[in-house]
């Protein structure tokens, strides 16, 4: 089989990278092992990854599927604070948005219903291996389908859309794969019902507004409305004080959902968790020369931080829209020759994930300078940063101030065009290989 563009996984990357090559003209084809729906944890969306979905023609579809509306995030921690969804108008002005909460079973079966809908080719099976030719240039993709036969997809271009799987950099296709700054933490999670939302006529008390709770550094409880009764619930920290506590998921859950802040307490009198208790440790990495001759990795496929400001769904979906016109040249002969044809979209994705890097270390490291930039110095900067406007207009001043308080700096030249693994508390002194992780 013969195709343009293969994209390996139909999840919120894979279905909005193929919806944009439609829009470039280009109908692709999908290969995903699971049977939609299918469980999937990144429930929260910003508010620019709204402004995709808006953008893909599927706003009134989301209004009318009643998905939570989003208007901010809370942040409990000593104090509390609240960033607004907010957008840019025409004229770069702020004016007030709103985004959604999403079950993700739902909105991931959505999206790849309706890439197949506008002419994208779905297969059902699991990929293999990548094709590649004499030079190591990728060729295309093998595929188990379904029956157990082997299926060999030629392409021009593949798009590694397999989140965690990381199908390309397991295949050694990509430069190597390091453990992220956000290593060796694990989350916990699970649903419960009947909590306790705000119900104010405020932005800040909407009663399915993301809320985010923690204590002490690197631990932390998210709670997203699901639907009116349902709140996704999970708990983030390291996975030595998991093991420290001797307990099961489920256990561990419960406890800390009353122990962690009392806020978080007051809101679930009666604690009884109505989903499978489910865990991902290890979640933290980036990749190396994540595009190249005839493939790009989308979203997690070759980075993923943290999951603690809910920009996982948005850069998967953002970058897929980035790649869309850039594989489109390139399939009409743009940069055929050049080492690394997709070298321009890599280093502005990398840009991206930088200022989350830097903002999300800023705060962890600096908790009050980060409410003070939040709250005044530069609340509109950081208005921009949570609604995910971390492409364009970056480093902004406020990301600057970061990096200065983290003593980092970013460069970005023609030789190295990809941002440094920085290491982590653990490896400070460098980011180690993704192979060389302790079990959890
Ligand atoms: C604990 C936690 C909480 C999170 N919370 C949020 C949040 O609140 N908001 C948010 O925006 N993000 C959140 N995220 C991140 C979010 O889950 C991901 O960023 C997002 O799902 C990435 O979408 P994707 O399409 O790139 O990958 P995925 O959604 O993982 O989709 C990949 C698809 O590829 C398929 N696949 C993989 N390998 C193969 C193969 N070899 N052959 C065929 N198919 C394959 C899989 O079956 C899957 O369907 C969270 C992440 C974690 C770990």
């Amino acid at each position: 089989m013969k195709t343009d563009v293969a994209i390996v996984g139909g999840g919120p990357g894979g279905a909005a990278s193929a919806m944009f090559l439609i829009q470039e003209g280009i109908k692709p084809v999908i290969i995903e092992k699971e049977t939609f729906p299918r469980y999937h944890i990144g429930e929260s969306m910003t508010g620019e990854c709204g402004g995709v979905v808006r953008q893909l023609g599927l706003g009134d579809e989301m209004l009318k599927r009643r998905h939570p509306i989003k208007h901010g995030v809370k942040v409990y921690g000593q104090h509390s604070w609240f960033v607004p969804v907010m957008a840019r108008d025409a004229s770069y002005n702020l004016m007030d948005q709103t985004t959604w909460q999403v079950r993700r079973s739902d909105f991931d079966r959505m999206m790849l219903e309706e890439a197949v809908a506008r002419g994208a080719t779905l297969i059902h099976g699991q990929a293999t291996r990548p094709l590649l030719d004499d030079e190591g240039a990728v060729r295309g993709v093998q595929v188990k389908m379904a029956d157990g036969g082997l299926v060999d997809i030629e392409s021009e271009v593949l798009l590694d859309c397999s989140g965690q799987k990381t199908f390309l950099a397991q295949a050694g296709v990509t430069g190597p794969k390091y453990l992220g700054h956000y290593d060796k933490q694990i989350a916990i999670f699970s649903q419960i019902a009947n909590g306790i939302r705000d119900d104010g006529e405020t932005r800040d008390t909407q009663p399915d507004n993301t809320l985010i709770f923690y204590q002490k550094k690197y631990h932390w409880a998210w709670w997203i409305p699901l639907d009116d009764e349902v709140v996704s619930v999970g708990v983030v920290s390291p996975a030595a004080y998991f093991l420290e506590q001797k307990e099961s998921k489920a256990e561990f859950l419960k406890r800390e959902l009353y122990e962690l802040h009392s806020e978080l307490k007051r809101r679930i009198p009666e604690l009884e968790l109505i989903e499978e208790t489910r865990s991902i440790p290890n979640y933290s990495f980036q990749v190396k020369r994540f595009c190249g001759k005839g493939f790009i990795c989308i979203g997690d496929a070759h980075r993923f931080i943290d999951p603690i400001f809910s920009f996982g769904l948005y850069v998967t979906m953002k970058e897929a829209q980035y790649a869309a016109p850039r594989v489109r040249a390139y399939l009409e002969g743009a940069n055929r020759d050049a080492d690394n044809p997709f070298a321009e979209h890599q280093v502005l994705c990398e840009k991206g994930i930088d200022v989350l890097e830097d903002t999300l270390d800023g705060f962890w490291e600096h908790p009050f300078t980060f409410a003070y930039l939040v709250h005044a110095r530069h609340r509109e900067l950081m208005v921009d940063v949570f609604a995910g406007r971390i492409y364009e207009n970056q480093p902004s001043e406020a990301v600057e101030g970061f990096r200065r308080l983290l003593k980092r700096e970013r460069t970005y030249d023609s030789e190295d065009i990809y941002s440094l693994p920085i290491g982590s508390r653990y490896h400070p002194e460098r980011a180690p290989l993704w192979e060389e992780r302790p079990p959890i």
